[in-house]
């Protein structure tokens, strides 16, 4: 079977943006810290979940949200702000 026969081709960009600026072939980008090598792309990926779990806390600390969904928040935010670290880890 192919990757087709799934009918996820059309949702996958031939290409896509990389935290650095590039154009490259979206099969080349990865979202896990292991396998991001450019050094500018780690700095913007550690960017943006550090943006991302500040943000989640943000919008939950809300008046009148509940608080099943701050906890999840909060446990969103602390994954976020993991894989920011493990970002950062590997940078000399
Ligand atoms: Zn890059």
């Amino acid at each position: 079977m192919t990757a087709a026969t799934f009918g996820i081709v059309g949702d996958i960009p031939a290409r896509a943006s990389t935290g650095c600026g590039l154009q490259v072939p979206y099969v080349m980008t990865s979202t896990r810290p292991d396998n991001v090598t450019c050094l500018a792309c780690r700095e913007f990926a550690q960017r943006r979940y550090l943006e991302l779990a500040a943000y989640v806390e943000q919008v939950t600390r809300a008046p009148g949200t509940g608080i099943d969904l701050r906890e999840r928040a909060a446990r969103a935010a602390e994954e976020y702000l993991d894989i920011a670290r493990r970002f950062a880890a590997g940078q000399n």
